[in-house]
Formats: C-alpha cells, sequence, structure tokens
C-alpha cells in the first residue's frame, strides 16, 4: 500500500516536474516570440520613419523645383520684355536709316514755280539694259533703287503683248536745257507748249520714264488710244508707277507717256481712291517715302 503511494507520489511530482518544464518553456518562447515582434515593430517602425523622410525630402525637393521654374519663368518674362524693348529700339534705328537713306526729292511735288536745283543729280544712277529702249544706241539711266520695278514692269507688260519701250528716262539740268534750246529753234515761241514735256523736274529726279510702243515715231498723243496705254493704266500702279499729268488735270497738259516712280504703296492708294499724285498734299505724300522701294 505505501508501495503504491510512493509510485503515485513519483508520478505527482514527475507530472508536476513535467508540466514546470513545459510551463517554462511555454514562458520562454512567449518571451522569445514577443521579443521578436518587439523588434520587427521596431525595424517597421524605423521603415516608417524612413518612408516619411523620404516622403518629405521628396516634397521639398518638389518645392524647390517649384521654386526654380518660377524664377526661370519669371527671368524669362523679363528676358522677353528686354527683348521686344531691344527689338522696337532697333526698329526705330532701322526706321530712322531707312528713312534717312530714302531721298525726300523723289516725293516731291514739282510746278511750274518749283523746280529742283540744276546741281541736283540722284545718287545713284544705273543704265537701262538696251533690249528695253525705243533707241537702243542712246544711253538711258534710271535711279537704281526703281530700276528693278521698272525692268518687271516692261516684263509684265510683254508677257500680255504689250511691247513698251522708253523713249527717255534720267535727263539732267543741261540735258533739259539743250532739248528745250533746239526745239525753240524749231518751233519758235511755241516751244514751252510743244517741248515734250514739262515734267523734266521728274526726270532730273531719275524716277521717271517716257514709254512709247515701236509703232509710234516717238512720244504721242495718240498713245493714250494706244492698248499700252490702258495696259499701263491698269497695272503701272502695281509696280509703283503712276501717270504725273493725266488728262484733264489742273496742272499741265496731259502727258499719256510721261510715268513717274512713287512707290508701290503710294501708287495703289492714289489707284484704289481714283486720285492723282499732284492732289495729294505734300504731307500726305511724304508719308510714303519710308516705304518708297518697298516690294508692297
Ligand atoms: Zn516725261
Amino acid at each position: 500500500m505505501e508501495l503504491v503511494d510512493n509510485k503515485k507520489q513519483i508520478y505527482i511530482i514527475v507530472a508536476t516536474l513535467l508540466f514546470a518544464i513545459i510551463a517554462m518553456a511555454g514562458a520562454y518562447f512567449y518571451l522569445l516570440l514577443y521579443k521578436q515582434s518587439l523588434e520587427l515593430k521596431n525595424s517597421l517602425d524605423i521603415a516608417k520613419d524612413n518612408i516619411s523622410r523620404a516622403q518629405k525630402d521628396n516634397s521639398d525637393l518638389q518645392e524647390a523645383n517649384d521654386n526654380l521654374s518660377e524664377s526661370l519663368a519669371a527671368s524669362q518674362a523679363q528676358n522677353a520684355v528686354f527683348e521686344s524693348q531691344i527689338r522696337e529700339i532697333s526698329g526705330t534705328v532701322g526706321t530712322l536709316q531707312k528713312l534717312s537713306e530714302t531721298d525726300p526729292e523723289l516725293l516731291k511735288k514739282y510746278s511750274k514755280v518749283y523746280f529742283l536745283s540744276e546741281n541736283y543729280i540722284p545718287a545713284k544712277l544705273v543704265p537701262i539694259d538696251a533690249q528695253y529702249l525705243w533707241n537702243g544706241t542712246k544711253l538711258q539711266q534710271i535711279q537704281g533703287d526703281t530700276a528693278p520695278f521698272l525692268v518687271n514692269m516692261l516684263i509684265m507688260a510683254s508677257s500680255s503683248g504689250i511691247n513698251l519701250k522708253i523713249v527717255s528716262a534720267y535727263r539732267s539740268f543741261y540735258d533739259q536745257l539743250l532739248a528745250k534750246t533746239s526745239y525753240k529753234i524749231l518751233y519758235g515761241s511755241g516751244a514751252n507748249q510743244f517741248s515734250a514735256d514739262q515734267g523734266y523736274s521728274e526726270h532730273q529726279l531719275g524716277t521717271t520714264v517716257d514709254l512709247t510702243v515701236p509703232k509710234f515715231n516717238d512720244l504721242s498723243l495718240k498713245f493714250e488710244n494706244d492698248d499700252a496705254y490702258a495696259w499701263l493704266r491698269g497695272n503701272a500702279y502695281k509696280f509703283g508707277f503712276v501717270l504725273s499729268y493725266p488728262k484733264n488735270n489742273s496742272y499741265y497738259q496731259f502727258e499719256p507717256w510721261h510715268w513717274r516712280f512713287v512707290g508701290v504703296a503710294l501708287a495703289k492708294n492714289l489707284h484704289d481712291s481714283n486720285k492723282n499724285f499732284y492732289d495729294l498734299t505734300q504731307r500726305e505724300i511724304d508719308q510714303y517715302l519710308i516705304s518708297l522701294f518697298d516690294s508692297q
């Protein structure tokens, strides 16, 4: 009986010990897991910190970037202002230079009392190609900037079947004086009326031409009824040429052959408003000086 009791006691002790060991092991593993979870939590916190720091850095960078973009835009705007100021200044300089290089005489109105000075000679004179001359053996000259407008007009006329020829272009004061003298000898006191033509000041400018077609011997009032005259009336303004003395004008006798270069803009304006060069005031005309040699 006692032996049985002892055995029981031993079982109880062993069981108790086993239980204690299991409990301690459990506690140990629990603590171990707990410690690991703490460490994990810690690492997680650190990672979260890192992420939020990176996010902040990123937004700082973004802000810095925004600031830079703003300053860039501001300096670009400033540059644009400078640029437009420079453009404006150089535009003004260009305009002034263009004006200073354009001879104001070339758009002056001349009259029976207001002539060019006898000493006036246009700055640039160039010879006209003989193919455009009525008399190819006699040299004719034209003001250099006017030459391309004249040649273009003659080429365009020719392509419409109009064979325009230049009888006379630049004439010096003395050329004209000689011509008048010879007319006087031939025609006596009637010379002034007949001495083609009254617009000699305009010829002295170098921007004016007397035109005809080969069927006429020279300048002729019959030119008025020719297709060439009709073509000039409808097209010469596109090349900057106008008829100085149209029919029934109040200044001079009608001269259908006498065409003066006044620039495309002014010629077009005169054509569109059905006015003559000498109808405008000098002040109105002078506004076109700046664009005298512009192609439109
Ligand atoms: Zn003339």
